[in-house]
């Protein structure tokens, strides 16, 4: 027997038996006679009577049974559900209120509308919309915003929301299913933001700036404002990270970034990291904006030295600017071209601010195909060296040749030196070329050598080739092969060697001096001459630079200049070497200085090997080549 009909059976029974209870009273005890219609009437009012009451019962029990299941489904939900009235009123809240917001369900129950309290106010606007469309339309939504719990935490919740309505259709609540979906919003973010942003610096990355530039381009088009794409390149950058290693250098860039994220907040500038050392700032060029001033004031951050476990750090940094549109229709161009402006600032002294133009583009181009030809004259070798003879001003003896070189190109014919070595320098390739000079000019020695004719050979030799750590390594291996006396070999440096890690470079000076080498610096007085560091470096000669040797006879301070050079190095125990003698007056005047050494075209132009040769056989004497 079902339970439901159980009910029945007992109300049924139980109202029978209280009418026929009654009845029994008024036949016995009070009429005291029987009636059969006083017995038919109450047995049918009771069991009419024991069935309502069963229904009802059968009903209460149907409803409790209910209440029962639906309490052990949404009070045991980690699901945070409510069903509130249309008043506001919360009809049903379940305890997982607790868990997500903080709040007991006693304070819904209190507070009409208690949602709208925990609403963070980024997403007021979007939940306003949504109890709005919920009300009026009735559309079944679902939408994720960020609630402030009790303790003041943020958590992020989908919300899944619907009208209930009564069997006529009119609306009476909603009722909600709310989820906490933190974590899988901090993942998404997380995602979103190794998309987005540089993960050392924190700044937007090249992705990011792709797309940003991509945007304005578009909306340039409809048109809005014109913008300026600023490479920022740092100076030297690679340098500290070879010296002081990753890990310093890593930190020098996380307090830049920071440093450049100020002007970032204040002007709504884009500053993003685009690789390595180099940054690219957009900046949006409505009314009054001025790129260069944006640029400099990034420089200027700069200023103020950074420090780095206890190391203090001096950086600066050079900038390129390309204006969007005429400089460049698409992010590529806009960049490429920046970055070409970039270079154009180093070259003309780092720390250093240029706009891009179309003579720098045609610079460009040119130094390209440069670059690409040079590669191609490595690789076939259409090196030539010439030599020029250095006299005993006294006996006009030839003691010394310096090997100066020149590229037969197949293309353009006979180059000088300065046309490409600083294409050569900025790519690098001067390692290479700097390689065969001197396996060139050591294979010369020899051959004059063999020959009799006994000279010192001098080689021109690039910043950029000494600070090469093989530098050492390789002219001993080529002085080892030529079997050339390491005595015999001079190298010409400039003062531009001096510069960066004195320490290093005077170790290096050392030890050629160690092995015999000796050293001149070449074009004295046209660089950064520091009398503190000649007298620490061992140095061997000072090359008096041309210029002060071109107008000696008229100018005074010329004069003056070279004569106090020729003292110095005499003090110092330096031979002084006149560069650029091209009259003879200049010849007697140097010789009446003091001026140990002298070259030019008066003494002899630079001459292909076989011409000097058979000069130096003959026995050299200055009125013949004069
Ligand atoms: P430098 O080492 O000072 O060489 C002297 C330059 O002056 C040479 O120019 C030479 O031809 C020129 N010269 C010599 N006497 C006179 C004169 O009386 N009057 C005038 N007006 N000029 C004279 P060049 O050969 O064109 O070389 C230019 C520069 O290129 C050199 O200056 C040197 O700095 C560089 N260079 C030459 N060869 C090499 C090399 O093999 N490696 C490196 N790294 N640089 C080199
Ligand atoms: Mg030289
Ligand atoms: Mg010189």
């Amino acid at each position: 027997m079902s339970q439901a009909t159980r009910i029945y059976f007992y109300s049924v029974l139980m109202a029978v038996s209280i009418v026929m209870v009654f009845f029994t009273i008024q036949t016995v005890f009070i009429e005291k006679i029987f009636h059969a219609q006083k017995v038919i009437v109450p047995l049918s009012l009771g069991c009419v009577l024991g069935l309502l009451v069963g229904s009802v019962q059968v009903l209460r029990a149907r409803l409790a049974e209910r209440n029962r299941l639906f309490s052990a489904l949404a009070d045991f939900a980690l699901e945070f559900t409510y069903f509130r009235k249309i008043s506001g009123e919360y009809e049903y809240v379940s305890p997982a209120c607790k868990q997500l917001t903080g709040y007991e369900q006693a304070v819904f129950y209190q507070q009409p509308n208690f949602m709208n309290h925990l609403i963070h106010p980024h997403d007021m606007k979007l939940w306003g919309g949504h109890i709005h469309n919920i009300n009026g339309e009735g559309i079944p939504e679902t939408i994720e915003f960020r609630i402030l719990t009790r303790d003041g935490q943020i958590r992020w919740i989908q919300h899944l929301c619907s009208t209930v309505q009564d069997e006529k259709g009119v609306t009476i609540g909603v009722r909600s299913t709310n989820v906490d979906i933190t974590q899988r919003k901090t993942y998404e973010q997380q995602i979103e933001f190794s998309a987005k942003y540089d993960h050392l610096t924190a700044l937007p990355n090249r992705r990011w700036l792709m797309t940003a530039l991509d945007e304005r381009i578009l909306r340039a088009g409809e048109g809005n404002e014109n913008f300026a794409v600023m490479f920022l390149d740092l100076d030297r950058f690679k340098y500290i990270n070879d010296t002081f290693g990753h890990a310093v250098g890593d930190v020098l860039l996380r307090q830049i970034a920071e440093r450049f994220r100020r002007l970032d907040e204040v002007d709504e500038l884009f500053v993003s990291r685009f690789g390595g050392d180099e940054f690219v700032i957009v900046e949006s060029l409505r009314e009054g904006a001025d790129p260069i001033h944006t640029a400099s004031r990034f420089l200027l951050l700069l200023d103020q030295p950074f420090s780095v476990n206890d190391h203090d750090f001096s950086v600066t940094g050079s900038v390129g600017i390309a204006i969007f549109p005429q400089d460049g229709e698409t992010p590529e161009d806009l960049l490429k071209n920046a970055d070409a402006a970039m270079y154009k600032a180093k070259r003309e002294g780092k720390n250093n601010i240029q706009l891009y133009s179309a003579d720098l583009a045609q610079a460009m181009s040119d130094f390209y195909h440069l670059e690409h030809l040079l590669k191609l004259a490595v690789e076939k070798d259409e090196f030539v060296l010439h030599y020029q003879p250095q006299v005993d001003l006294t006996s006009g003896s030839v003691v010394c040749v310096e090997a100066l070189l020149r590229w037969n190109s197949r293309e353009n014919g006979m180059i000088p030196p300065l046309q490409f070595i600083p294409v050569a320098e900025e790519t690098g390739l001067i390692r290479a070329i700097g390689e065969l000079v001197f396996r060139k000019a050591c294979a010369q020695w020899r051959v004059w050598s063999d020959q009799g004719i006994r000279l010192k050979m001098a080689v021109n030799v690039s910043p950029i080739q000494f600070r090469d750590d093989n530098f050492i390594r390789q002219l001993e291996r080529l002085l080892e092969e030529t079997h050339m006396p390491p005595s015999e070999l001079e190298i010409e440096i400039t003062e531009g060697v001096l510069m960066g890690d004195i320490d290093k470079v005077l170790n290096k000076l050392k030890r050629l001096r160690e092995m015999g080498v000796s050293i001149a610096i070449d074009d004295f007085g046209t660089g950064y001459s520091s009398l503190e560091y000649l007298k620490q470096l061992p140095i061997s000669s000072l090359k008096i630079d041309a210029s002060f040797v071109r107008e000696i006879q008229s100018s005074q301070r010329d004069l003056a200049i070279v004569m106090t050079i020729e003292a110095l190095g005499r003090n110092l125990q330096m031979l002084t070497v006149a560069e650029g003698i091209e009259e003879e007056a200049q010849y007697t005047l140097l010789k009446g200085i003091g001026c140990a050494l002298g070259q030019g075209y008066f003494i002899s132009r630079p001459l292909p090997a076989e011409a000097l040769t058979s000069l130096l056989r003959d026995g050299f004497s200055l009125k013949a080549v004069a």
